[in-house]
């Protein structure tokens, strides 16, 4: 039984104050709370993640990872490090670090391989942009996606890895995939991956992320492949997040 895992993406947003409340809300919260939470703060944030969130079941992550260990990388932050600041995930491939800072399918598939090397989860973020879908291409870059990774880690090291499908036409637009249109490729992520690993692909945690919204959760959850979310606008309302991994549980 796969338990469905709610994450916040907090982008490039929040201020101490501001996560102060909306962790406030959350840990308020926890104890109703079936799914898993997770929240992804910015880097400088994740102290204060391990000082607020450190005695509760709630985890948090960091919203990239270099693929190198250390050196003279300015600017970079190593996955050992985010282990120092008590992170359980890290997301790797997000759609705007693919289109506005250039990370390719292989510099995405060392940030996992970085991530799984110190311990943390990654968040393998995968999707295709409209243009793609309307050229019948969705599977094809998904699976390009998905397999870059796979051939780079091993699909048994899979089993330690969440993968978020993410149209790229959903991610921050209002309009979010169907829930026939997700659980479409969602069901092909997990057919393809136990093509080479059924109890890898029977275990494997596979969240929906595009404009997923209170209103819309339930139904999307409801999908026999959607494992939960990766939420970004609606992860910095403390209502509606919590609307969302309610609906989650
Ligand atoms: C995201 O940033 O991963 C995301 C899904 O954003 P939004 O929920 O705002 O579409």
């Amino acid at each position: 039984m796969r338990r469905k895992l709610v994450a916040g993406n907090w982008k490039m947003h929040g201020g101490l104050q501001q996560n102060a409340a909306l962790l406030a809300a959350l840990k308020v919260a926890e104890s109703g709370l079936r799914c898993e939470v997770a929240v992804f703060p910015p880097f400088p944030y994740l102290a204060q993640m391990g000082v607020v969130l450190g005695e509760t079941g709630l985890r948090w992550g960091a919203q990239t990872v270099s693929e190198h260990e250390a050196g003279a990388f300015t600017g970079e932050v190593a996955a050992a490090m985010l282990r120092d600041f008590g992170c359980h995930y890290v997301l790797a491939g997000h759609s705007e670090r693919r289109s506005l800072f250039g990370e390719g399918d292989s510099v995405v598939a060392g940030k996992v391989e970085a991530a799984l090397r110190a311990g943390l989860v990654p968040v393998l973020c995968v999707g295709e942009t409209l243009a793609e879908r309307e050229s019948g291409l969705t599977m094809e870059v998904v699976a390009r996606q998905l397999d870059v990774v796979v051939d780079r880690i091993g699909v048994e090291a899979l089993a330690k890895v969440v993968v978020a499908y993410e149209p790229v036409w959903a991610i921050g637009t209002g309009v979010t995939a169907t829930p026939a249109q997700a659980q479409e490729v969602h069901a092909a992520i997990r057919a393809r991956v136990a093509a080479c690993d059924s109890e890898v692909a029977g275990g494997l945690r596979i969240l929906y992320g595009g404009s997923v919204k209170p209103q819309n959760a339930v139904e999307l959850f409801a999908q026999a492949d959607i494992d939960g979310g990766l939420i970004g606008g609606a992860s910095l309302v403390a209502d509606d997040f919590l609307a969302i991994c309610q609906a989650a549980g």
